[in-house]
């Protein structure tokens, strides 16, 4: 056997993506970089490929195809374009991990491709499971395919089920940063900037998650993706808001036991526990001291005003392609909202109205999921003109 673990990863420009290939250069003889994918950041995706001198990139742009290939193939690398190239090329014999760092529904596809081909998934596009979570998670059994959560609070669960997998989960509890507009009120949020939305108390993050951070919808796809990734009911999923982001979150077996995950709030800890599991490696992350936290508190959700947590366990509630609708109504919405075109309320005004409008499928195929997606960024475009 290859004693290295190779890695494809898809996203590699991303925060995620920067940050796993960070955790892989402090661990040479643990892993080896064999693909990276970037979906228009060619001058960093050159630079990136250039350092780990991997044997294949995906530039999903093919605007950037040219440039890329005139930097990378005399150093021996293959360099392909387009969204098929992205999805094939985590089907490549020599790759162990697909990490999935992409964002949104983009995800799907090649994490289907990848899965497919029988390889293990480090999951850190929570979209792909909100979309498609039976679809995922079945052909992920059947396959015998692994999905290892990247997601923070989904790496503390999994940190807290392991040696316990045999043991049923009472309820498991999600913390929530609460964002940078935690305690506010509709009122005072009728005027948010997208430069207020944007900055996080705790994480440094993509832009699409730091706007799903702010709105709750970060948290909303974060009980959906726990109900498929731990097989749960949607009332085995609690939210709790805890500012600090020092308890990552909690597991309540059935005595009635906790077990919580705690650190400081750093993705690069999830990263490589996703990327080493079943072993623990040693890191140079800076270390948690209880002197600086004084006190770590917790408070109920505020779901009148940020919506969006509500309209996602309704969302979960009605199955079906609801989450996909919900997903994509969702990604259109905070698209426009960077684009300064909708209020920073009227996001969930958005989510809220597709959910009603849209068709209802209670046992959607893939084919299903794409037209619900497409239908859905439509409808969502013409409620907002
Ligand atoms: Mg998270």
């Amino acid at each position: 056997m290859y004693s290295k673990k190779r890695i494809a990863i898809l996203g590699s420009t991303g925060s995620i993506g920067t940050q796993a290939l960070q955790v892989i250069a402090a661990h040479p003889h643990v892993f080896e970089v064999e693909v990276l994918t970037a979906q228009r950041n060619a001058d960093l995706l050159i630079e990136q490929a250039r350092q780990v001198k991997p044997n294949a990139v995906v530039i999903a742009d093919d605007a950037h195809y040219e440039k890329v290939k005139a930097a990378l193939l005399p150093l021996d690398i293959k360099v392909y374009a387009g969204e098929n190239a992205l999805a094939s090329v985590a089907q490549m014999d020599t790759i162990d991990l697909v990490l999935t760092a992409l964002v949104g529904y983009s995800g799907l596809k090649p994490t289907i491709k990848a899965i497919e081909a029988g390889k293990n998934i480090a999951l850190a596009n929570k979209e792909t499971l909100v979309v498609a979570g039976e679809l995922i998670t079945s052909l992920a059994a059947e396959k015998g395919v692994n999905i290892y959560p990247v997601d923070s609070e989904h790496s503390a669960i999994f940190q807290c089920l392991v040696g316990e997998f045999h043991n049923p989960i009472e309820k498991i509890i999600l913390t929530a940063s609460g964002g940078p507009f935690r305690g506010k009120k509709k009122n005072d949020l009728v005027h948010v900037t997208k430069a207020q939305a944007l900055k996080h108390p705790n994480w440094t993050m993509g832009a699409k998650v730091t706007i799903d951070s702010a709105t709750l919808m970060n948290k909303g796809l974060e009980v959906i993706e726990a109900k498929w990734l731990f097989k749960l009911k949607p009332h085995q999923v609690e939210v709790v808001v805890h500012p600090q982001s020092i308890i990552h979150s909690l597991v309540q077996f059935e005595d009635g036991s906790i077990k919580a995950q705690l650190g400081l709030p750093d993705m690069r800890l999830p990263i490589q526990f996703a990327l080493a599991y079943p072993n623990r490696i040693k890191s140079e992350f800076p270390r948690f001291d209880f002197a600086h936290y004084p006190a770590l508190t917790f408070e109920k959700p505020d779901t009148e005003t940020f919506r969006n947590l509500a309209l996602a366990f309704e969302a979960l509630g009605r199955g079906g392609n609801m989450p996909c609708v919900l997903n994509a109504a969702n990604e259109i919405a905070v698209n426009e909202f960077l684009n300064e075109k909708i209020g920073f309320l009227q996001m969930s005004d958005l989510v809220e109205r597709c959910l009603s409008k849209m068709n209802y499928i209670a046992s959607p195929s893939y084919e299903d999921y794409v037209n619900t997606d497409k239908e859905t960024r439509i409808r969502a475009k013409e409620l907002i003109n």
